[in-house]
């Protein structure tokens, strides 16, 4: 378990809850995410996110496949919230990002999972694709915080989020994990039905940066600060190359980055490839991967994907 205080814990009274309010304001009409869809939320009408204010949880339990500082020895503490903000067409979790599959809770049932996960002996609660449930995350954070939750908010998203919305969880997320998808704002919009996803994305990882810095690691485990993933995408080296520009010389060099290598042709690609990206429909292959590594490495970044050196 981390020994350093979570941010959440070094505010004074009434902090939280008046940060709950500009966000519970901020989904009725939603401008939650980017889509600012405007629905009002708080009345049971349904976004582009397809979920309601009670979130519905795909799953929950103690992750051993995250990144080692997060996983550590007992497990990241992961939480699947059920739908999205986008709509990749190559997802592997569909049945979950659409919003399908899950179990309604309400922030009570909510508060007692991140509880169950730190008893558990989890390093961090990890909210997996939380932006669209963020209400009823941050009621639940309160209720949790009052029977004893003390270790850190990881919130991992596809960086597909809206700046102001990041701006209230400034002292309340310790470590940010963003993926950066797409360099181009048209393979965005083709493929993950995003509008401008790199302008969003890249606002969105600057800010994350400014609240909580490089990642910082304590006996080999995150406490606080950013770490980014990038997916290599079949045929889109130059978009990777890009992303790891922008990491590189406009974030930190100090970031840590996940380049993934594990794309496979899933979700809908099969099915309705777009025409624009055949490529899609096969793996990446030895080549792309080892040159957007030497990209990387080119840009001066060196953590995350050679772990050896952590
Ligand atoms: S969170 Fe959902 S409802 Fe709100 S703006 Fe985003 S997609 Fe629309």
């Amino acid at each position: 378990m981390s020994i350093r205080r979570p941010v959440y814990l070094c505010h004074q009274p009434g902090f939280l809850s008046a940060q709950l309010k500009e966000i519970v304001s901020r989904a009725s009409p939603c401008i939650l995410c980017p889509r600012h869809c405007r629905v009002n939320r708080s009345i049971g009408k349904i976004g582009f996110c397809a979920t309601g204010l009670n979130p519905v949880i795909a799953s929950y339990g103690p992750h051993h496949g995250e990144e080692e500082p997060l996983s550590g020895i007992h497990g990241s503490g992961t939480v699947f919230f059920s739908g999205c903000t986008m709509r990749c067409t190559f997802c592997q979790n569909y049945e979950i990002s659409r919003g399908y599959q899950g179990t309604q809770v309400t922030e009570e049932e909510l508060a007692e999972i991140f509880l169950k996960l730190q008893g558990l002996g989890c390093h961090n609660i990890n909210l997996v694709t939380p932006t669209h449930q963020l209400p009823a995350i941050i009621g639940a954070l309160i209720r949790a915080i009052d029977a004893g939750l003390c270790i850190p908010l990881v919130y991992n998203t596809g960086g597909y989020d809206d700046e102001k919305t990041l701006r209230l969880l400034d002292g309340i997320v310790d470590i940010y994990m963003p993926d950066l998808k797409f360099a181009e704002d048209e393979t965005g919009q083709i493929i993950a039905e995003t509008m401008n996803y790199p302008t969003f994305a890249y606002a969105a990882i600057r800010e994350m940066h400014r609240q909580v810095g490089d990642l910082r690691l304590r006996h080999g485990i995150a406490t606080r600060g950013l770490l980014v993933r990038h997916l290599i995408l079949p045929g889109l080296a130059e978009e990777s190359k890009e992303i790891l520009r922008f990491i590189a010389e406009e974030v930190s060099k100090n970031t840590w980055v996940n380049i993934m290598d594990q794309y496979y042709p899933a979700g809908d690609i099969v099915q309705s490839c777009p025409s624009l990206y055949p490529s899609l429909t096969r793996r990446v292959t030895q080549n792309e991967v080892e040159l957007v590594c030497k990209t990387a490495t080119g840009y001066g970044l060196s953590r995350g994907f050679f772990t050896s050196q952590e």
